[in-house]
């Protein structure tokens, strides 16, 4: 049984759905309109406008009513014929869930991942690192009939807090001299870590709402490039709702050919506002600044990051390991019942050996200090031993690190 906590805010510090801020809730608050009237054309153009900055694209944004799971199917549905093949990359739970759904819509894909050891988790050394593209530009030289038709990545891997180098997977797909497109999952990374569908030559981008734009679960999207656009005219399997040339057509005056998710695109026009008003290098550093605080607790824990690679460590999200024989599971649930705090949990292969901390959305500094705490008394209440205090060592942290850029309105 759960304890009622009847005051205070939930801590809500999964990595997504991520906390939304107040004035987002205001905006999503508004009467909801004619979607085919004068007022909602200019909401729809702002909002396309908008988010266009978000990604770093000059290409169209479709933006849907579904989570991201709609998205992701979106992008394959539009872009490949059935038996087509693709190269995914294992780095977690999301990665698989990729794949998976690749196989469900009938085409091939082929799972690379990484072959080296881990000491911790040794049944799932590939879920501590990021992708590794030479392993791509690899596999890629050897498909001299060119029947790869995409090269698909996730780069904020949610389960595990690893953000991976898409530029890089982009230089290996272009040393190979390959024409495969390159689809990118960032559902847990747009708007919190620096990404760039233009320059990164990204040829499909799959993003969601509710992690760094900060708003409730509902609208997922879609960045194209001009090849993407281009493979869609003779990608052949079967799609309607998904379907990107009549709802790129109709976005052109702000419209949607069904009707779009009116309260949420009102919270997406205020969160924009907030973003792209602070500016996204702002943005992204204040979330390195939160993740480099929340990291500096777990060492001071003495307890292995999910992240083994310092490089690639995610802005969004901290995993913890716990040690053998302590069910992370456990301690989830009983920080949950005792101090009203969910945390991620560990999602396929690290089912019951770590927890996620999310450090995204509507915090500061003491919101990450009080789930720190949280946490911290969840893992001594659970019989854990600690080699030393991650408060005091998240406090120092902030203390003696004051945030760089415009914070907060
Ligand atoms: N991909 C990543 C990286 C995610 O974090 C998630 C959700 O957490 C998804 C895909 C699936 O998105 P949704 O749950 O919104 O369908």
């Amino acid at each position: 049984t759960l304890d009622f906590h009847p005051t205070g805010r939930h801590f809500l510090q999964i990595p997504g759905p991520s906390p939304v801020p107040d004035r987002i809730l205001r905006a999503m608050s508004l009467p909801t309109i004619d979607h085919r009237g004068p007022e909602f054309g200019q909401l729809g153009l702002k909002v396309l406008g908008g988010i266009q900055q978000i990604f770093k694209t000059k290409h169209p944004v479709a933006i849907y009513p579904a989570s991201g799971t709609g998205a992701w199917e979106a992008a394959l549905a539009n872009t490949l014929s059935p038996g087509d093949k693709v190269l995914m990359y294992e780095t977690g739970h999301f990665a698989s869930l990729w794949n998976k759904m690749a196989l469900r819509l009938g085409v091939v894909p082929e799972f690379l991942a990484y072959a080296g050891k881990d000491e911790h988790l040794p049944h799932a050394p590939g879920w501590r690192r990021g992708v590794q593209p030479d392993l791509i530009e690899d596999r890629l030289r050897k498909d001299t009939a060119r029947e790869i038709k995409a090269v698909c990545v996730v780069h904020n891997e949610t389960s595990t807090g690893v953000t991976s180098d898409i530029a890089a997977v982009r230089k290996a797909i272009d040393a190979a001299g390959h024409p495969a497109l390159l689809m990118v999952d960032t559902i847990s990374g747009l708007a919190s870590a620096d990404f760039r569908h233009d320059e990164w030559g990204v040829d499909v981008t799959v993003s969601g709402s509710q992690k760094g734009l900060m708003l409730p679960p509902g609208i997922s999207f879609n960045a194209l490039s001009p090849r993407a656009l281009e493979a869609n005219k003779t990608a052949k399997l079967p799609r309607a709702f998904w379907a990107w040339d009549e709802i790129v057509e109709m976005n052109k005056d702000g419209y949607w050919p069904y009707t779009p998710n009116t309260n949420l695109l009102y919270g997406l026009s205020e969160a924009l506002d907030m973003i792209l008003g602070e500016g996204l290098d702002n943005v992204f550093a204040r979330h390195q600044r939160w993740a480099a605080g929340v990291r500096s607790a777990v060492n001071a824990w003495g307890l292995p990051i999910q992240c083994a690679d310092p490089s690639v460590y995610s802005p969004v999200l901290t995993g913890v390991i716990t040690p053998e024989g302590v069910d992370a599971d456990a301690v989830r649930r009983l920080i949950h019942s005792r101090f009203d705090l969910s945390l991620g949990t560990g999602l396929g292969k690290l089912k019951g050996r770590m927890f996620r901390m999310g450090h995204l959305g509507d915090s500061n500094d003491l919101t990450l200090v009080a789930m720190v705490a949280g946490v911290e008394m969840g893992l001594k209440l659970s019989g854990v031993k600690l080699a030393g205090s991650g408060v005091q060592a998240a406090m120092d942290h902030f203390a003696s690190h004051p945030a760089g850029g415009a914070l907060r309105q």
